[in-house]
């Protein structure tokens, strides 16, 4: 069997879908291959059931504050993880339920089934051949398992499994302490699970600010206890896994892999489009274009090895297709201004240029501690640091990292501000409300002014022009 179309999309997540919206406005003559599950990695098992878990954990951990309100008998609340799991995929059903219906509205243009390459034009798709003027392939990333993990079965876990949990476990190991791993790490801890943390990195949730990485590791190793540098052995012992680190041998009923994701294209036999590759194998492409090379094959998402992140993913599967629905000569578009956040407490955010991209020669770096920020005192949310750089020359804020309670609406202003081109002076004369933390992000802004040789008196009360 045969058929051929004008655009195949390979991956109905979440770059797959964006595509998919930009393609059905220019022409029917289309497929959406995947293979499922439906629902995008966001919705189904990334993004959103994690938020719900730690939603849980971080309410129940307000009780350790309550007793210095005031509040009484706080410390008998009880966590019933049967219950917080049992919302956690209540939430995860209904998240799914549009990007589902997105695929399944297609009706014959979706075709569910893993797609491979027979060459740059041809997808073998099932028992079918799909000849495609246009290739978008989004098939984003799956959690990697070391092969010797493989025998462990049900007790590694990955980020697709734990939400399917009835109950927590009891213990657990977290291994890899990315962005994923130490959101879900703190989450378990704070819901009554005993966990460990281990990173064969140097810095938690790959952290580039020395300051911020070093808070980092303090603050967070007050939850659970955490081995940096270290690669850790598993074994089986008595129905439970025993792990080797720092010369000890730990036992918890569960591991959680969180080592990182493979991209999707490695599982499509990319070598027969005959296209470049480069040394990880993801194809060689076009940044501003996602164009593979010089064919019709345009990539976006997590399958790419970029930003692993939803609104980048998003606008890449826009750029796909803007792409591959264009003549010979393709424009290239613009990109948002870098931004990160980890749902951690305090949250930990980047956004901008980060600090291994700076040249520290001409950058002015300011600082607050948030000990002492006002605000937070009064919150008992008051610890981290916020790390601010600017260029020295025109005194235009370049990005930032921090550790911070609210670090995900701070992370989004101040890009704000990077994508409007503002100096230091001008954001310090934007409105900051007393008393809010915003304060402290301006105390870090004046640190900033007063590197930089001093904030520019002008930009307070300036005359009206008109
Ligand atoms: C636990 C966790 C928490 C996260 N939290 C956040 C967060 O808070 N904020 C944020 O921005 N990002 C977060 N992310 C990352 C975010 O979820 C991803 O960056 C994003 O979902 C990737 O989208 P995608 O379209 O590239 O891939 P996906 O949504 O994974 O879609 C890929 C699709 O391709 C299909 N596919 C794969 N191979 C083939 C094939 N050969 N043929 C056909 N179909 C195929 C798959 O079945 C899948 O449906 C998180 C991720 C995880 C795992």
């Amino acid at each position: 069997m045969g058929q051929t179309v004008k655009v195949a999309i390979v991956g109905a997540g979440t770059a797959g879908l964006s595509a998919l919206k930009v393609v059905q406005r220019h022409t029917d003559d289309f497929v959406l291959i995947d293979p499922g599950p439906l629902g995008t990695t966001c919705a189904r098992i990334g993004c959103m059931p994690s938020k719900a878990l730690i939603e849980a954990a971080n309410e129940f951990h307000k009780r350790h504050f309550m007793p210095e309100l005031g509040i009484s008998n706080a410390r008998q609340l009880r966590i019933e993880s049967r219950e917080v799991m049992k919302r956690v995929r209540l939430l995860r059903d209904r998240f799914v339920q549009s990007p589902v219906k997105a695929a399944k509205n297609l009706g014959e243009r979706y075709i569910s089934e893993h797609a491979v390459f027979e060459d740059a034009r041809t997808l073998r798709v099932g028992e079918t051949r799909i000849k495609a003027e246009k290739i978008i392939l989004a098939t984003g990333s799956k959690p990697i398992i070391p092969e010797a993990w493989q025998h462990f079965d049900e007790r590694v876990l990955t980020s697709e499994r734990l939400f399917e949990l009835e109950t927590l476990p009891e213990s657990i190991a977290i291994v890899g302490l990315g962005g994923v791993g130490l959101e879900l790490g703190l989450a378990l801890s704070r819901l009554g699970v005993q966990v460990i943390g281990i990173e064969q990195g140097e810095r938690l949730a790959g952290v580039a600010d020395p300051d911020v990485s070093h808070w980092a590791l303090e603050s967070l190793s007050t939850e659970f206890p955490i081995y940096m540098g270290h690669q850790p052995e598993l074994d089986r012992d008595a129905g439970q896994i025993t792990i080797q680190v720092c010369g000890e041998r730990v036992r918890v009923s569960a591991v959680l892999a969180a080592m990182g994701r493979r991209p999707g294209v490695l599982d499509m036999n990319f070598a027969a489009t005959g296209l470049p590759v480069d040394p990880q194998g993801i194809p060689c492409f076009n940044p501003d274009t996602l164009q593979v090379a010089d064919s019709g094959i345009f990539i976006a998402g997590d399958t790419s090895g970029g930003r692993a992140q939803m609104h980048e993913s998003a606008d890449e599967g826009r750029i796909a297709a803007y792409s591959a629905l264009q003549g010979v000569e393709l424009k290239p578009y613009q990109r948002r201004v870098p931004m990160s956040i980890v749902f951690t407490d305090p949250q930990i955010a980047s956004f901008g240029a980060r600090y291994d991209e700076l040249d520290l020669s001409q950058t002015a770096i300011g600082s607050a501690d948030f000990s002492f920020q006002n605000r937070a005192l009064i919150m008992g949310v008051n610890r981290g640091v916020v790390k601010l750089y600017a260029d020295r020359k025109s005194r235009k804020l370049l990005g930032g990292e921090m550790l911070v309670p609210k670090a995900e609406h701070f992370a989004f202003q101040l890009a704000t501000c990077v994508h409007n081109g503002m100096t230091v002076d001008e954001i310090v004369h934007l409105p900051f409300y007393h008393p809010t933390m915003e304060e402290g992000l301006r105390s870090a802004l004046y640190h900033l002014g007063e590197e930089l040789g001093g904030v520019l008196p002008e930009h307070f009360l300036p005359y009206k022009t008109d």
